[in-house]
């Protein structure tokens, strides 16, 4: 069966990807403890369950005073002290004193302001403004709900659960949050060259490393991977695959969807009436990168309903794999376990040294990012083409350089793609 072509621009296939993201609907959810929702996607709003901070916090070692008495001088007897923890039973605070304070302790009423213990000159009970500084009211206390009001929605639905939000949830007494379930993934490496990592291949044999690869990426953009079993370049173990892997909730195939004789997965996806969004993309590595869906049917007519599922084909050589994954796949993945749809990763550094560009294609190249400098640097790694993978692993991004320029300089601010 023949297939209608559809190369697109890179700015294209994004576009359409995150259509389709865009028009998922929510997954399933389950109750998780907290301990568990480290990167999981939120189902649920978390809720401040009081004003936070609850009381007028302390955020110095000091002592609560009147501002206004403390500028002027005059010197404040010291009546008590209150540490993190309590709370001042003493009464409001009477002109000409003070109290004490540890930091994360609730500021006495009456008093406006916290005075840091290393300001202050301290004789016997009697403390005084040093020489020279200032207290403005206000200064050292966050007042009572400052950060957040008792019922306000601090995390909204699909955000991805990292420290910070954990934390935030701990903090309003959540201990346990109900998540997206995270979507299934089959994996399909094809290839008549393949075998499987723990069988000694021939020397024209290659081993089956896009299958593990793609399964981190997987369970990295929130998913849970399967590798189903390798398809020869034979449209009967093609055909099987399909039917399988559209169970699942999103189908990959690494490799057969180039040009070449034997590279018949659109072929055999076509049998399943797959609709195809786009069949390549204008990029280098990467431009065979098929991206479509299947219709939900029931097969036979009377048989198990086949949900609608959406697929990818991914080239084979492994640094294209793993481009196009983070480009168009892992969007559309995290989309459907329920996050807030996002692009890829990408950010900017400045580029160390001159660089080819090549018109008419998006090149994604293995790169370096500088670590450990407050202003990245990215330098590309040397490389082999599209099939070293140990330029990739040198590699900890990728260097974006848009088609139409002949020369990237060094110096110049440039994308890169985060993984
Ligand atoms: P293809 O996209 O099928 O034309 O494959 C392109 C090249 O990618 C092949 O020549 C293989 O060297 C390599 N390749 C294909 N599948 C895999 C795989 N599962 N693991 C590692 N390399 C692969
Ligand atoms: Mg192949």
């Amino acid at each position: 069966m023949e297939t209608a072509v559809r190369v697109v621009e890179f700015d294209e296939a994004l576009d359409i990807v995150l259509q389709f993201a865009g028009g998922l609907k929510a997954p399933s959810t389950e109750i998780l403890t907290l301990l568990d929702c480290e990167a999981r996607v939120l189902a649920q709003t978390v809720v401040a369950d009081r004003d936070q901070p609850p009381f007028d916090r302390s955020t110095r070692d000091g002592f609560a005073v009147r501002a206004s008495e403390a500028i002027r001088g005059d010197g404040l007897t010291v009546i008590g002290q209150v540490r993190a923890g309590e709370r001042w039973t003493g009464g409001t605070l009477r002109t000409g004193t003070a109290i004490e304070i540890m930091t994360g302790a609730p500021v006495p009423e009456g008093a406006d302001a916290v005075v840091m213990v290393e300001h202050v000159e301290r004789s016997g009970e009697t403390i005084r403004l040093q020489e020279g500084r200032s207290l403005r009211g206000g200064e050292n206390v966050v007042p009572r709900g400052a950060e957040a009001r008792a019922g306000g929605v601090l995390l909204t639905e699909g955000t991805v659960l990292e420290a910070a939000e954990i934390a935030l949830a701990a903090a309003c007494g959540y201990s346990s949050l109900t998540v997206f379930r995270r979507p299934r993934v089959a994996i399909v490496a094809t290839g008549d060259e393949l075998v499987e990592v723990d069988q000694t291949p021939d020397e024209q044999q290659i081993r089956n490393s896009n299958s593990y690869g793609i399964a981190a990426l997987v369970a990295s953009a929130g998913g849970r991977p399967g590798r189903l079993e390798i398809a020869r370049d034979l449209r009967e173990e093609l055909w099987e695959r399909v039917a399988q892997g559209r169970m699942w909730d999103l189908l990959l195939f690494s490799g057969g969807v180039s040009m070449g004789q034997y590279d018949l997965v659109e072929e055999v996806l076509a049998e399943f009436d797959a609709e195809f969004f786009f069949t390549g993309v204008k990029m280098q590595p990467g431009k065979p990168v098929v991206f479509g869906r299947l219709p939900a049917r029931q097969h036979p007519p009377n048989g198990t309903p086949e949900p609608e599922c959406y697929f990818f084909g991914l080239p084979g050589n492994p640094v294209s794999t793993q481009v196009t994954f983070h480009c168009f796949v892992e969007p559309l993945l995290r989309a459907m376990g329920g996050a807030a749809v996002q692009g890829p990763k990408f950010v900017q550094a400045t580029l160390e040294e001159d660089v080819a560009g090549k018109a008419g294609l998006m090149r994604i190249l293995p790169a370096r990012l500088t670590s450990g400098r407050v202003t990245p640097t990215v330098r590309l790694v040397g490389w082999q083409g599209s099939g070293d993978l140990a330029a990739n692993a040198r590699a900890n991004c990728y260097a974006v350089l848009p088609p139409g320029r002949e020369r990237f300089g060094a110096g110049d601010v440039i994308t890169i793609l985060l993984r």
